[in-house]
Parts: structure tokens; C-alpha cells; sequence
């Protein structure tokens, strides 16, 4: 049986390292906040070319904390993609706030700018909502169309958040998307491109005041230097609590795995990157669409995703050889049944809700051999419905 993403293969492939940074760390002691957090928090900014990276506990939570930074709540509307994984949506609720969903590119299943604009627009004018945030996602490791959201987002002062959970590491013309966000959030479940062994995430900034406000709210509301700037208190600072935070940090020994793994994250990268290359080359002619990425634009392929009009058959299809595949999303978010009351974008979500009936994944991962992804591709070929 061929794994989807076969992460087994990845640990091998270290030859011990994982194990030994772990052992290490069990030994070490400081299993919260240890020195391995620090060390893991420095190299993650270094390689996301961000002046601040925080860990936390999971993808989820590193979107709460800049909702939480900002006191997005009542009354507020944050625009999210229609075409994503809950978590994108489920922290804005969390604050009272509202998710207004909006649909995606055709191409690179992305927030839509335009559509974003026009969702915009539709809740000034009705006015129940004061739109703060858009949180774009790069959805299966590409990463949305930063500089034409920016501008809408400058036009209307908002605030932007990069959900790439899915795509970290992605860039447009050789920039991270922090070039153009407020926020960089992603996970480290341990089948994102860059996973640990458990769960864990991050957040990262280059706003110094912002990057105070997300250490103080994923410790409980504690109090940073922005706080006590020009005052005083009775009693040591340590204890005061200037906001409602929560307690979301990563673990010593999920940090002790990731440094070891972000450093062939690059190499991987470039490995999903010549893999996805090959399956476009092979599956382009048999197939109604091969995830081709914008001039520009560069994917770490979390998933790799066609479009078949039969999907549902080249799904049993391919399950008959032993080729495991995946549907991301068979049920969009707006449809679902703790979603479907909140706000869509003006002209409905045709794009998001074509893509559930077509839209299937094959294995992809940085392991994947070329005599492996042969047998892919000739099944997938093979299939005369
Ligand atoms: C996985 C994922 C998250 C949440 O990450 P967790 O670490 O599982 O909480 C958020 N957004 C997207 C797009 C994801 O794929």
C-alpha cells in the first residue's frame, strides 16, 4: 500500500537526529519553554525573514492570538475563504466577531481579490459589520495573491493575516507573504509541510509592538514592555495581567523536532517542488485541470490536486491499485452546519462549491520516489471513465 504522505520515510531519512533531539530534551528537563523553544523561534524567523517568531501551540490558536492582539470581538467582521479548513473561520466566533466568507480563484483556489473587494463593499453598505481583518490562506501550499490583497486591505484599513498552515515557507517573486501581512500564522501538525511530532505552531511579525501584544496573549495576558512603559506598579510586573490572554505555547520537545526538521525544510521544499513538476508533466493530457502555479509564485504543495470531472470514480479507481487519495474540502465551510449562518460574499460562492465535486489529492510528500509516483500516474492514466 502506497501512504499519502509517508513521514516514516522522512524520520529514517534523519537517521536518528529526531530521536536523539528528543532524548535530549527529556533529559534536559525544562520541558516548557526551554532553551530549545528559544533556539527553534530565532531559526524560524531567520527563515521566514521575520523579525519575530513566536511559538504556540497548535495552527488554530496562532490565528486566535493576533484576533486577541487587535480585541477583534462583537460586531466585527473578518474576511476568510469560503475554500479552507475550519480552524481559518472557527477562531473568529470564538471573540463574538464574524466570519464573512468569500470565494475563491478558479486556478489557485485563493481568495478571490475582486470578490474580496466586493465583499467589503456589501458589508459597509448594509452596515451591521465593521470590517477589521481579511485572513487570506495559501491554500495546499500556494500562496494567495498577496500584493492585490494588500491594496484592498490598505484601502479600507484593515488588518492582514497569512493563514499558512498549509503553505509556510511559499513566496511571491522570492518574498515570504510577511512582505505584505501583519500576521504570518502556521501549524506544525505533523502533515503540514513542516510538522512536528505532535502538535504546535507559530506566529510571526516584523511589527515590534504587535510581536509584545502576541507574547503577552499566549501567556495569559502577562505584561510586556509596552505595558510598563512610562508607569509603575506597586508589585512586580511579573504577576500583573494587562488583557485576557490564554495559555498557548509550544512545547521544549515538539521545538526539539522542529530544529532539526527546518533544517532540510529548504531542500524538501525544492524536492515537493520537482515532484509536483513531474506529476504536471505526467497527468497533464488525462486530467481536467494539473495544479499549474502563477508566473511568480512558489508552492510548498501540502497537498497535490487535480480536477476530474469523474472524481468519485478515479477516486475508486485508484483505491482498487492500493493509490490512497484525499478530498479537500468535500463540504465547504459555509455549508457547513456550524458555518452556514454567517455572512457570504456578494454573488454567492459558485467557485468554491464547483470545486467539491471535482477536486481530488494524490499522495505527495518530500519522500516520494519516482518509481512510486510512476505507478501514480500510469493509474491515474489508466482510468477510462
Ligand atoms: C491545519 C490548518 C490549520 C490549523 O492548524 P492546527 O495546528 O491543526 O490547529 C489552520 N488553517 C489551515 C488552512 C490549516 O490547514
Amino acid at each position: 500500500m502506497i501512504p499519502f504522505i509517508d513521514l516514516q520515510a522522512q524520520r529514517l531519512r534523519l537517521d536518528g537526529k529526531i530521536e536523539a533531539a528528543v532524548a535530549e530534551a527529556v533529559v534536559g528537563g525544562a520541558w516548557v519553554m526551554g532553551p530549545q523553544v528559544r533556539q527553534f523561534e530565532a531559526d524560524l524567523s531567520a527563515f521566514g525573514q521575520a523579525k519575530h517568531a513566536l511559538g504556540c501551540a497548535n495552527g488554530t490558536d496562532a490565528l486566535a492570538l493576533p484576533l486577541m492582539a487587535w480585541e477583534i470581538g462583537a460586531g466585527d467582521a473578518v474576511f476568510v475563504p469560503s475554500f479552507t479548513f475550519a480552524a481559518t473561520a472557527e477562531v473568529v466566533p470564538w471573540f463574538g466577531a464574524e466570519p464573512v466568507f468569500v470565494d475563491v480563484d478558479p486556478v489557485t483556489y485563493n481568495m478571490d481579490p475582486a470578490k474580496l473587494a466586493a465583499a467589503i463593499d456589501a458589508i459597509k453598505a448594509e452596515g451591521r459589520l465593521t470590517p477589521r481583518v481579511v485572513i487570506a490562506v495559501d491554500l495546499f501550499g500556494q500562496p494567495a495573491d498577496y500584493p492585490a490583497i494588500k491594496k484592498i486591505v490598505d484601502q479600507h484599513g484593515l488588518k492582514l493575516i497569512s493563514d499558512s498552515a498549509q503553505g509556510f515557507g511559499c513566496t511571491v517573486d522570492g518574498k515570504h507573504p510577511l512582505e505584505w501581512v501583519d500576521v504570518t500564522t502556521t501549524s506544525f501538525f505533523p502533515a503540514k509541510p513542516l510538522g512536528c511530532y505532535g502538535d504546535g505552531g507559530a506566529v510571526l511579525t516584523n511589527d515590534d509592538e504587535l510581536a509584545q501584544l502576541l507574547d503577552s496573549v499566549r501567556v495569559h495576558g502577562k505584561a510586556v514592555a509596552v505595558d510598563l512603559k512610562d508607569r509603575t506598579f506597586e508589585h512586580d510586573p511579573k504577576y500583573l495581567n494587562m488583557r485576557i490572554g490564554r495559555n498557548s505555547r509550544l512545547d521544549t520537545i515538539q521545538a526539539a523536532v522542529l530544529i532539526e526538521k527546518l533544517k532540510v525544510f529548504g531542500d524538501e521544499i525544492e524536492w515537493r517542488n520537482r515532484i509536483a513538476a513531474r506529476y504536471n508533466e505526467g497527468l497533464r493530457a488525462h486530467v481536467a485541470r494539473v495544479p499549474d502555479v502563477p508566473a511568480g509564485h512558489m508552492s510548498t504543495w501540502a497537498q497535490y490536486t487535480i480536477e476530474h470531472p469523474n472524481r468519485d470514480g478515479l477516486v475508486a479507481h485508484l483505491k482498487e491499485q492500493g493509490i490512497p487519495t484525499a478530498v479537500y474540502y468535500p463540504i465547504p465551510l459555509h455549508m457547513q452546519p456550524a458555518y452556514e449562518n454567517f455572512p457570504r460574499g456578494a454573488g454567492g460562492l459558485p467557485e468554491t462549491e464547483r470545486l467539491k465535486d471535482v477536486v481530488m489529492s494524490l499522495p505527495m510528500h518530500s519522500d516520494l520516489d519516482e518509481a512510486t509516483q510512476d505507478k501514480i500516474i500510469a493509474a491515474v492514466a489508466s482510468f477510462k471513465g
